[in-house]
């Protein structure tokens, strides 16, 4: 994920690998802290949590 910054709850997030936009930067914290506490070991790609 390409993440600014200076993000904000209602920042546009993309995939760094693929450029597909994932959400809003506070949406992909809550469903991203809920399924990997790891942030450095896991990645979103298309909608999926993916081990590094
Ligand atoms: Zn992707």
């Amino acid at each position: 994920m390409d993440i600014p910054d200076n993000a904000t709850g209602s920042t546009p997030i993309h995939c760094s690998k693929c450029g597909a936009f994932l959400g809003e930067w506070g949406e992909l914290q809550d469903d991203f802290y809920r399924q990997a506490r790891g942030a450095e070991a896991f990645d979103l790609c298309n909608g999926n949590i993916i081990k590094k």
